[in-house]
């Protein structure tokens, strides 16, 4: 059922994070003039994360999406501290923790992700933390002092860039990663190989293939030490958890719309329901370039959508996909990467590690271009996501020679012209 814009007057935003905050201006940009609410559980206006476990440690204030009078200037009614509860589908309706009955024509759920928990005795103890609000950041930060030992729960992108963080304020750390290797559900085993190097030549220990049990705290309730379940016992001042992130899909769930790892949403984030749309890191979305649905848990997939949803409500075109892209900072090393890297594709790399500016190409049999890697390598990273919006060919030998400019690493009958 395709809905018009004329039926969409109150629009309805659950969630005030990244997505939600991101759409709401976007709607009054592109000249939406209905009634723009958007509820949160936060008490805090939409703010960026990333800094908070890249700069965690700093004394700045928070990186606000917007400036704090944008909401009250743009007529969005920005409801804090609220949490929805219910979705009366039948009624266009949303009810509040606080009793409060919300009506709208169109609703859109970006409600994010949950910080996973780890499921171990010991894990409400004093200085164990997850990282994913302020307020947690702001507890991770008074923990993080010079001298304190701290020990990481898994070797995702939350655990490096913290153990990155926590080792320049002179802290002691350890990083204990389930799997054989870190970033092992985002990047491929050549970059994991080569980061692990880059934090353990900077005194981070990284233990892998090891399971956490218990977490043992002092007679006060605080943190003591973590047990592996070889028995061994390692001793900290403070345990942070990155083990992962839920989506945020329950209110949809009981609400009967479609979901399976997230709200299943299509190419323009509509949801089961045609009044009902989602964004954001609790989405499964579909991708032109991902086969099947995949969860981006990025800020240029949560943008994107935010994009999308205000064409859908505003009745303008979707925009094609943006090619998936990620970065991280860790130390010195700015990691940017792009794609969705395919097993089995040819890594090739441009660069020497050991100089802290490399990119790794991965490449399907006849060249072209799956995914890429890249650390300190600007032009490299440019130019590799253009050849994949253009799915371009590229010479494996032409790739690995420095001196040969990233104009001209395709292949010779390779049409495309990338100008970086
Ligand atoms: P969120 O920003 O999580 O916002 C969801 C909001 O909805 C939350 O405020 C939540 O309280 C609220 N909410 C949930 N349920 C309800 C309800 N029932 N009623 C009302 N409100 C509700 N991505 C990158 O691309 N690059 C990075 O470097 C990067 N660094 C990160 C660092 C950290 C520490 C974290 C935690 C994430 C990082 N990410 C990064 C991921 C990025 O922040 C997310 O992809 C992005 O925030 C997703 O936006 P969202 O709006 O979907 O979810
Ligand atoms: P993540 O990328 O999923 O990494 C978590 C890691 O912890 C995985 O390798 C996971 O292994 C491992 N793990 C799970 N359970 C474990 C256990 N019991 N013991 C030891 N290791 C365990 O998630 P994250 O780093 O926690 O990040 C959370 C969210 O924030 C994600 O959405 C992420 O994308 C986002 N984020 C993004 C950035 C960025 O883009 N730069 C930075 C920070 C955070 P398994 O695969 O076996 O579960």
């Amino acid at each position: 059922m395709s809905v018009s814009t004329e039926q969409r007057r109150q629009v309805v935003v659950v969630g005030a994070g990244h997505a939600g905050g991101t759409l709401a201006g976007v709607l009054r940009q592109q000249g939406f003039d209905g009634t723009v609410i958007v509820v949160g559980a936060e008490s805090d206006p939409p703010y960026h994360r990333p800094p908070l476990s890249k700069k965690f440690a700093a004394e700045d204030e928070p990186q606000w999406l917007r400036p704090l009078e944008f909401y009250s200037d743009n007529n969005i009614e920005l409801r804090l501290s609220e949490t929805v509860v219910r979705i009366d589908r039948a009624g266009h309706v949303v009810h509040t923790a606080g009793g409060d009955r919300i009506d709208y024509d169109t609703l859109v759920i970006a409600t994010g992700a949950s910080a996973r928990s780890l499921p171990i005795p010991g894990n409400d103890l004093r200085g164990v933390v997850s990282l994913r609000t302020l307020g947690e950041a702001q507890e991770l930060r008074d923990g993080v002092v010079r001298g304190a030992s701290i020990a990481i729960v898994g070797g995702g992108y939350i655990g490096l860039e913290v153990a990155a963080a926590a080792r320049a304020k002179g802290c002691d750390v350890v990083i204990l990663e389930r799997e054989d290797r870190v970033l092992a559900r985002v990047a491929s085993s050549e970059f994991s190989s080569i980061v692990t190097e880059f934090h353990r030549t900077r005194g981070t220990r990284i233990l892998t293939e090891v399971t956490v049990s218990e977490i043992r705290g002092k007679a006060d309730g605080s943190v003591e030490s973590l047990v592996l379940a070889d028995g061994t016992e390692i001793g900290c001042d403070l345990v942070l958890v990155g083990v992962g992130a839920i989506p945020n899909d329950k209110l949809a769930r009981d609400a009967g719309i479609a979901c399976e790892s997230g709200i299943t949403v299509d190419g323009a984030s509509r949801t089961s329901d045609p009044f009902v749309l989602a964004i954001g890191d609790v989405t499964h979305r579909i991708h032109d370039r991902v086969d099947g649905r995949v969860r981006l848990e990025s800020i240029p997939s949560a943008v994107e959508q935010a994009r999308q949803a205000a064409a859908v409500i505003v009745g303008s075109d979707v925009l094609a996909h943006e090619v998936p892209w990620f970065w991280s900072d860790q130390f010195d090393l700015k990691m940017k990467m792009a794609g969705i890297l395919t097993p089995g594709t040819e890594a090739v790399l441009r660069g020497d590690p050991s100089t802290e500016k490399f990119a790794l190409f991965h490449l399907e049999p006849d060249g072209t271009l799956d995914s890429l890697e890249t650390v300190n390598a600007a032009a490299e990273f440019m130019a590799g996501k253009r050849y994949l919006a253009n799915r371009t060919r590229l010479d494996r030998q032409k790739l690995v020679d420095l001196g040969t400019s990233m104009r001209d690493v395709t292949l010779a009958e390779s049409a495309t012209v990338v100008s970086t």
